[in-house]
């Protein structure tokens, strides 16, 4: 019997593990110059010595996204937090909004990539500050690898850092969108020197078909 529930916690476990994550930025219309490129465990900071997440600023009633899917574990307001709101996603990792002006979910909701959390707000130890999403990301299974000699670098086995999703993702847009427009400055510039071609050709010699498909030496 033991071993059996043994298997099933460690299938559930897996089962978490296999769920793909796809983060994508919690916050309408932000890029990468929406945060501080060291926001993560940023040090001293207040009470909690390090920052454990990202803080995101946009103007107050910005929309907030699921930057994942998962389980609502949380709603409501604490005192540091504000309104916040508290995720299980894929991959057995917290995800945890905080400082919503407005919570736009429900306490055990089911939440899809990009469903509603709220707005941007200045709640909780915010007030006061200007409108940001603090956004953190923490895993229940710890990932002892990632400790290092910062403040308090031990809480970096749970802690990770979300500006890493967001930066990648935006540069892997950023350069895709770059090749794309390279590819089709090419398509033009061949195109245009195949029409030059063909008309240079064709002012030769008429028979010779100006359409780029017989764009080859007389005779071959
Ligand atoms: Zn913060």
């Amino acid at each position: 019997m033991r071993t059996l529930l043994l298997r099933l916690a460690l299938a559930i476990v897996v089962i978490g593990l296999l769920i793909p994550q796809d983060l994508k930025m919690p916050v309408a219309n932000a890029d990468r110059g929406s945060y501080h490129p060291r926001s993560f465990w940023y040090h001293p900071w207040g009470p909690s010595g390090t920052h454990k997440g990202v803080d995101i600023f946009a103007q107050r009633g910005t929309a907030v996204h699921a930057a994942t899917g998962g389980w609502v574990l949380y709603c409501g307001e604490l005192s540091r937090g504000g309104n916040v709101v508290l995720v299980l996603g894929p991959k057995w990792r917290l995800h945890y909004y905080a400082h919503l002006d407005t919570i736009g979910t429900a306490r055990f909701a089911w939440l899809a990539n990009g469903d509603p959390i709220g707005t941007v707000g200045a709640t909780g130890n915010a007030k006061g500050k200007p409108p940001h999403l603090h956004y953190s990301i923490a895993t229940l299974l710890p990932y002892p690898w990632r400790i290092d000699g910062s403040p308090q670098g031990w809480k970096k086995m749970f802690y990770l850092d979300p500006t890493g999703y967001f930066a990648d993702r935006g540069l892997l847009r950023n350069n895709l969108r770059k090749a794309r427009k390279i590819t089709a400055m090419m398509r033009i510039t061949l195109q245009e020197r195949a029409r030059k071609r063909a008309t240079f050709t064709s002012s030769f010699h008429p028979s010779w078909s100006a359409s780029p498909s017989s764009l080859k030496k007389p005779g071959s």
